[in-house]
């Protein structure tokens, strides 16, 4: 396939160079000085997506994929796809693959996990959003990046699975931090705390794969100085996209809005920025009951 591929930072670079390394031609465009394997370099967005049979965009938000859409979406041939993989809100999501559609193309939103190491060795997971043709002609791609795609279906539904799962987890890490600082001050041995925690009903992923207390558990963050690993700001991202889309859709969500506060406050206002988001275990360590 030919395909145009805008925006190689941490996770598109390495995903593009996924693509090219499996034989696919990759012509690629960002804003910034990049140099990416066997990736043909372009001097605009509009020329990678010409005559592209994919095109795929890896960007920061919801505001510049919706600007790069109005752009490349002119330049694409009729019955072409626009793959778009960046975390953005739901109604951005909806609104490009409208966009897409109305212009002969087809659309899917299929925003990733598994970080930059699943980037790197080909192993995310994409949740994607679209319909069933459209899926079909990108799913040979998603078996290069990634080692599982779920077809979670419409237009957003890629972007709407992503944002629960990650306020799921920025809810559980908040809770298993809080927990293992309160067994501390128990002066309960904090393996012995994961030993029940991690086989009884307060498990979770936040405990038994990324467990927060360094020295526990399987390897983490946590063993490398809180050093990410799933950067604190990234969730914060994703917990702001969860509590906005929970207010276009008028649903409930008070745990996703407190983990949304007080992740606002760990990285603007403490020593958040940079860190591992399971850093909010040594936060909480810090802490007395206010
Ligand atoms: P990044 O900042 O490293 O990369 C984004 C790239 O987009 C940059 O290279 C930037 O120069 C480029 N860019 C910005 N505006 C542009 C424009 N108008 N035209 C062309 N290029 C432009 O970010 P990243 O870590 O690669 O994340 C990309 C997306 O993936 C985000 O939506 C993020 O939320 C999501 N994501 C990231 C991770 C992670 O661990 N890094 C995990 C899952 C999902």
């Amino acid at each position: 396939m030919r395909i145009g591929f805008i925006g190689l930072g941490n996770m598109g670079g390495p995903m593009a160079a996924n693509l090219a390394k499996a034989g696919h031609e990759v012509i690629g465009f960002d804003m910034a000085d990049v140099a990416i394997d066997g990736v043909r370099l372009v001097a605009s967005a509009t020329a990678a997506a010409t005559d592209a049979d994919v095109v795929i965009t890896m960007l920061p938000n919801g505001a510049i994929l919706r600007a790069v859409a109005n752009d490349v979406i002119p330049a694409m041939r009729a019955g072409a796809t626009l793959l778009d993989c960046s975390t953005v809100d739901v109604d951005s999501a909806r609104a490009v693959a409208a966009q897409a559609e109305a212009a002969g193309l087809l659309a899917v939103d299929a925003p990733v996990s598994g970080g930059i190491g699943g980037a790197a060795g080909g192993t995310l997971t994409f949740m994607a959003g679209g319909g069933a043709e459209a899926f079909a002609s990108v799913a040979p791609l998603f078996d290069i990046m990634g080692q599982k795609a779920v077809h979670c279906g419409d237009a957003g539904a890629g972007q709407a699975a992503k944002i629960c799962n990650n306020m799921i987890l920025g809810v559980t890490m908040i809770a298993t931090c809080e927990a293992f600082a309160l067994a501390d001050k128990l002066g309960l041995d904090r393996q012995k705390m994961f030993d029940v925690v991690s086989t009884s009903s307060g498990y979770s992923w936040s405990m038994n794969a990324y467990c927060p207390a360094p020295g526990v558990g399987p390897q983490s963050p946590a063993d490398n100085g809180y050093v990410p690993g799933f950067a604190a700001e990234l969730m914060l991202k994703d917990l702001r996209l969860s509590q906005q889309a929970a207010g276009s859709a008028d649903a409930d969500t008070p745990m996703g809005a407190l983990a949304e506060a007080l992740y606002t406050q760990f990285v603007e206002d403490e020593d958040g920025a940079g860190r591992d988001f399971s850093a909010m275990l040594p936060r909480f360590e810090k802490r007395n009951r206010a």
